[in-house]
């Protein structure tokens, strides 16, 4: 299991938290139908870093940006979100 360091809350329980998506799959309102379709289901899933949305849906209930690396799952930093 996951120990996320939250900004607000300090170490957490992953399972304190719920995934979301990756930051390249938000896509504005005002985006065209296609590109948004392409931004969200055809995007590039590679091995490494990653920027992830996160809830901490059972602590402070902020949105935070965690980079984790996909295959070892290290966390490099935990942000709050601010779109
Ligand atoms: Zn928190």
């Amino acid at each position: 299991m996951l120990s996320i360091d939250c900004p607000h809350c300090g170490p957490r329980a992953q399972s304190e938290f719920a995934y979301d998506r990756t930051l390249d799959a938000i896509v504005p309102l005002a985006m065209p139908p296609a590109e948004a379709m392409r931004a969200l289901y055809t995007r590039a899933n590679p091995r490494g870093w990653s920027d992830e949305l996160w809830h901490h849906r059972f602590g402070c209930r902020a949105w935070l940006v965690v980079r984790r690396h996909t295959v070892t799952h290290a966390i490099e930093s935990v942000i709050g979100y601010a779109p």
